[in-house]
């Protein structure tokens, strides 16, 4: 099913400021709660729908990613699994509801029965990839081992001692206005709710160990040097029932000695001898996955560009492949054997040889802005 643009989902323009896309979630969410819609299935997909609208729109690095590929510029890698489950969403609360102490009434956190406990979140890993124009062409499959926290097997917690499991410390205070509760994040678990009271030696105060994973990243084709995937989860994890953080791939291009690259077209360099430009020929020109041959037409003059349709990049976002364009260089012989040199004198006074431009013909600027425009 194709998904809705993000915008339209949240109701907002391009050019909404983040706190109008944090104002405009905050009301889809309130309005589609599953406490408020009970067994309505079609408010859930619309609270997850919001949900995810609004995790990609409020994050500037997310943002832009979609601005310039949109969805599948999202998918990263994950298999395309960008979809949000309810924790995730319940997380994102703590940000939107003004979260920590004060926290937003109905509604409990995820699956915690109304506790307000903070759910601890791994930190993001950044990698970068190099990819070949090859594996640019076609998307990849990249097996990266990263280095990552986990939780140590053997940590066993309890519930916090001081806030009995709550995350929350509540505290009466006489006033001129009466008696006043009021609630604060627990400083002896800092809101977790739980103590860690056995871990193997060698793991943190958390009970949290460095350990390399292989990661398989799949790689959308048409990726530009400089974009970075997301894959939701697989950065650092975090202790007991937090939320992993997120791998962030970024993608670099290296540099190929055939082709240049701008944007999905490829441009290429060939050279022909001067005879081949005159008699006319045909000349193999490489492409990334195979050969192509093309016609020389006798008469051709240097710097002619040939467009070969299709024969580029694919572009991110699926819509069709970009050309590749051969810039064809006529050679000139730097050294000559006597007879060479003999049989081309021969033909210096020749009329044919004198350079004559007709009207058609146009400089390379031109051409260029012909070609890109
Ligand atoms: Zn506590």
């Amino acid at each position: 099913m194709a998904k809705r643009d993000y915008y339209d989902v949240l109701g907002l323009s391009k050019s909404a400021s983040s706190s109008e896309v944090k104002k405009a979630y905050r009301k889809l969410a309130l309005k589609y709660h599953p406490d408020k819609n009970p067994d309505d299935a079609s408010a859930e997909d619309k609270f997850k729908e919001a949900a995810e609208a609004y995790e990609v729109l409020s994050d500037e690095t997310k943002k832009q990613q979609y601005d310039r590929f949109g969805h599948s510029g999202m998918k990263g890698a994950a298999g395309g699994g960008h979809h949000m489950n309810m924790e995730d969403i319940f997380s994102q609360f703590g940000d939107i509801f003004g979260g920590g102490g004060g926290g937003f009434g109905g509604f409990g956190g995820g699956g915690g029965g109304g506790s307000r406990r903070r759910r601890m979140k791994g930190s993001d890993l950044r990698i970068k990839v190099k990819l070949t124009l090859e594996e640019i062409a076609k998307g990849a499959k990249k097996k990266i081992k990263v280095t990552k926290l986990i939780q140590a097997s053997g940590v066993e917690h309890s519930d916090c001692g001081q806030c009995q499991g709550t995350g929350q410390v509540t505290r009466v205070t006489n006033t001129i206005l009466g008696a006043m509760q009021t609630a604060s994040t627990c400083p002896s678990c800092g809101g977790t709710g739980y103590s860690i009271t056995s871990k193997p030696t060698g793991t943190d105060s958390n009970g949290m160990k460095r350990e390399d994973e292989v990661v398989t990243i799949d790689i959308p084709a048409g990726v530009e040097d400089g974009i970075q995937l997301v894959m939701r989860g697989q950065g650092n994890g975090a202790p007991i029932d937090g939320v992993a953080g997120d791998l962030l791939i970024i993608v670099e291009e290296l540099d190929h000695d055939e082709f240049q690259r701008n944007g999905k077209n490829l441009h290429h360099d060939l050279y022909i001898s001067f005879i081949d430009a005159a008699l006319g020929a045909s000349a193999e020109i490489p492409l990334l996955s195979s050969k192509a041959k093309i016609k020389i037409e006798p008469g051709t003059q240097s710097g002619k560009l040939i467009r070969l349709r299709g024969k580029g990049l694919p572009s991110v976002d699926s819509y069709g492949n970009g050309d590749l364009l051969v810039n064809i260089n006529v050679w000139i012989p730097k050294t000559l054997s006597k007879e060479e040199h003999k049989a081309l004198e021969n033909l210096r006074e020749s009329t044919n040889f004198k350079p004559e431009l007709d009207h058609n013909e146009r400089g390379f600027f031109e051409k260029v802005r012909d070609l890109f425009s």
